[in-house]
């Protein structure tokens, strides 16, 4: 490994074979801030003939959220969050409308890579919150099992996704469904050399 060469150049290319180098990463990950949110919102409009899916369910009901992708605005809104918790490339950026690969895609998909990053910044989610809004239908009697399956796409127990709904009253977006979400981060320990590699990694994104 060689040294830092300025005051925002890194060397990137560098082996791990020696214990300074350890040390070297483990302050790099120590000196990051042990906490981060990120903050997501997504909007999709209601149309006739197609699934909807939300929080990676298909909920009974007789339209669907368009969109390239399956609309599915809750995983796009924690996409949103989990990159923008470590100033990633936002979900439009890194999955364009205008690729064809992403026709019809599940929306897990992109939530997998935003959490790949967030490991590979040397982070991890302690926990979620989110507001749906939409007048139909009725989010309630779904929460539970949306919660649960959330949870397990994240990683994380279901006590810390936070799966809320309110109707638009007033708003004029009967049509569409809007989602709200936060995430907090959390500093990753080392506690493997997969875990050094992916700081190494992080490192050589951000700094090079
Ligand atoms: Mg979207």
């Amino acid at each position: 490994m060689k040294s830092k060469s300025s005051g925002t150049e890194w060397v990137t290319n560098y082996k791990i074979t020696q214990l300074q180098n350890y040390k070297f990463l483990f302050r790099e990950q120590t000196l990051k801030p042990e906490f981060r949110i990120g903050y997501g919102w997504d909007s999709h409009e209601f149309k006739p003939g197609i699934p909807l899916k939300i929080g990676g369910l298909t909920l009974p009901h007789d339209q669907g959220l368009g969109g390239h992708s399956d609309g599915d605005v809750l995983l796009h809104a924690i996409t949103d969050a989990l990159l923008g918790a470590i100033a990633g490339p936002d979900i439009g950026s890194l999955f364009p409308p205008s690729d064809a690969q992403w026709k019809n895609a599940d929306s897990s998909l992109f939530l997998q890579e935003a959490l790949q990053r967030v490991k590979s910044a040397g982070y991890e989610l302690l926990n979620l919150d989110s507001t749906l809004i939409l007048s139909a239908p009725k989010i309630g009697p779904h929460a539970g099992a949306i919660r649960k399956h959330v949870a397990e796409l994240c990683g994380i127990p279901a006590d810390c996704v936070g799966i809320k709904a309110k109707t638009p009253e007033g708003m004029g977006t009967e049509n569409a469904a809007i989602a709200n979400v936060v995430v907090l981060l959390k500093r990753a320990g080392l506690k493997n050399t997969e875990d050094l590699d992916d700081v190494l990694t992080a490192i050589g994104t951000q700094r090079v």
